[in-house]
């Protein structure tokens, strides 16, 4: 195992596959390590295509290495106390807060966003960390005095052993620090896969727990795809895995999982509406719907992709159209820009095809980004804002996610037709409505059917104090991820009865089952 003393990120330049690109390393028992695969995924800077560096396909050794550590590793950090754990997340997050541009310079270049975006992924990672500081707190079980005479209660949250994590592309840096917290607060080790597309700042973010004094094995990384991920569900060592990316994977690590009798949370797809009202401030209400449907090129999974526009609000459209055209297309470390590429060839070929099978169905296009042309960086994989009106429910544009920068307009009479649009899509991630009417606003909070809501909030993704609470079809499991729910996700219970009888008592024998009183 080549074990190397120096960072791993800065060291790229100095060690290369093939002498063609660099290599992303492992990280194991604390080290950064060089695999030994043969396989190899290329990794393309977006707004270039040009390569980053090679992604290892972890080898079934070195996989099986990583959770032998984390197994070691847990039978002493399960031991250590709650002051040990909070004093390691407040040692993180100043780390964290330090080298946020940094982490976000990586990010721009694997991922494509736009620096100020990348700073906020990091930002939304680090809240979490920040919420892990109260680990006295959150690791708080209940108790019952005299529960029955002289009988007393107490549940204690333990953890559960080697949990594992499973990362999409769009947030790589806020993803795993959704997981690493609170499983380690817990008590927990880790073993995290970052998606193969875009690993770099969990690397760096490794440095850092490094940094910190995080000991070995408490948290490792392995890279690879689908045999990566089976290798997680398949484990026998390891005990819940959380997950976050696509439906297609979400489900089969959700059924795989669960066979081996492991926990799982599973973040899946979405296609997030909000609701335009007449009454709603013009100016900010299409300002809020473009930011939230074109931030990060689309490519976040709270994205709203669907605006409805209920009665008068649908002669809005010509100044949406005109406030989307302002917004700059460009490299993601350009000043000034709103809209960086997507993230793959492939992803840009998939958004072009949705677009013109919605103009094929019968939608209209009043703005076209297929054939944006960002002059300095002719090779990227750069899609403009698009705009489709008249969209209906049986649309392939409607019925897919599309994960660009797409929004979808569709028109409703009333707010109870428009409410009944979102209830029947089988998402319910999240949602928006924009009015400046109280009772309207909670007319629909109440009959909307999805997971996280927002009132003249575009993206109501809830703080670390909350969970993240998509529902229906964006989730499978039963706790989500980070607050009370994320911790009870990383913990088992375990409940102490004891008796300490007052005085002396004798007790007899008896073969029936025990009441107190
Ligand atoms: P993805 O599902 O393609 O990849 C996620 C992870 O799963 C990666 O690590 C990848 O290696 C692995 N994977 C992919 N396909 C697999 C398969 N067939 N079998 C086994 N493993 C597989 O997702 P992505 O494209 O990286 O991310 C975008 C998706 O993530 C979008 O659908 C978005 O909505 C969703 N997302 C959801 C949330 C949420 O909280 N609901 C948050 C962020 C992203």
């Amino acid at each position: 195992m080549f074990r190397s003393a120096v960072s791993p990120v800065l060291s790229i330049a100095k060690r290369t596959y093939s002498n063609v690109a660099p290599c992303t390393k492992l990280f194991i028992d604390g080290q950064f390590v060089d695999s030994k695969t043969t396989e190899w995924i290329d990794l393309y800077d977006p707004a270039t295509n040009e390569i980053v560096t090679k992604v290892p396909k972890a080898t079934q050794k070195e996989m099986e290495d990583a959770v032998e550590s984390n197994k070691k590793a847990f039978e002493t950090w399960s031991q250590t106390s709650v002051l040990t754990r909070q004093q390691l997340m407040l040692k993180l997050q100043a780390v964290l807060r330090r080298d946020m541009k940094k982490i976000a310079q990586n990010i721009t270049k694997e991922q494509g966003k736009t620096l100020a975006d990348a700073e906020g992924d990091v930002l939304r990672g680090l809240q979490v960390v920040e919420h892990a500081c109260s680990a006295g707190t959150l690791l708080q079980g209940e108790s019952l005095q005299n529960i029955s005479r002289d009988m007393d209660v107490v549940s204690y949250k333990l953890p559960l052993g080697v949990t594992a994590g499973i990362c999409p592309f769009n947030f790589p840096a806020m993803i795993p620090l959704w997981m690493i917290p609170m499983s380690l607060i817990a008590g927990n080790t880790m073993l995290i896969k970052p998606s193969e597309k875009d690993p770099g700042a969990t690397i760096l973010l490794m440095e850092l727990l490094n940094e910190v004094g995080c000991p070995p094995g408490v948290v490792n990384v392995i890279h690879g795809a689908h045999d990566a991920v089976n290798f997680i569900c398949d484990h026998p060592d390891i005990r819940a895995i959380s997950f976050v990316g696509a439906d297609q994977a979400g489900k089969h690590i959700y059924e795989r999982g669960a066979k081996h009798g492991k926990r799982v949370q599973s973040n899946m797809g979405a296609k997030n509406h909000c609701v335009v009202l007449p009454d709603a401030n013009k100016e900010t209400a299409i300002n809020q719907v473009l930011g939230a449907a074109f931030g990060a090129a689309g490519q976040r999974c709270m994205a709203l992709s669907v605006v409805i526009l209920v009665g008068e609000a649908q002669k809005w459209i010509p100044d949406m159209v005109k406030a989307a055209q302002t917004l700059k297309v460009n490299a993601g470390h350009e000043p000034g820009t709103d809209l960086g590429p997507v993230i793959s060839k492939q992803s840009k070929e998939r958004i072009h095809r949705l677009i013109a099978s919605g103009i094929e169905q019968g939608a209209k296009c009043p703005l076209d980004g297929r054939g944006i042309k960002v002059e300095k960086y002719p090779n990227g994989n750069f899609v403009g804002p698009t705009i489709l009106t008249d969209v209906q429910p049986h649309h392939e544009c409607y019925k897919e996610e599309i994960f660009g920068p797409v929004l979808c307009v569709m028109n409703a009479d009333t707010l109870e037709e428009a409410t009944a649009i979102i209830n029947k899509n089988p998402y319910g991630n999240g949602t928006a409505i924009f009015t400046t009417n109280g009772s309207l606003a909670r007319q629909f909070t109440h009959e909307v059917d999805a997971g996280q809501v927002g009132v003249n909030v575009p993206i109501p993704v809830p703080l670390p104090m909350f969970s993240f609470t998509g529902s229906r079809g964006s989730f499978h499991g039963d706790l989500h991820f980070y607050g009370k729910q994320g911790l009870n996700f990383y913990t088992q219970t375990k409940t102490v009865t004891t008796l300490w009888r007052k005085g002396q008592e004798q007790v007899k024998a008896s073969g029936s089952m025990p009441v107190q009183n």
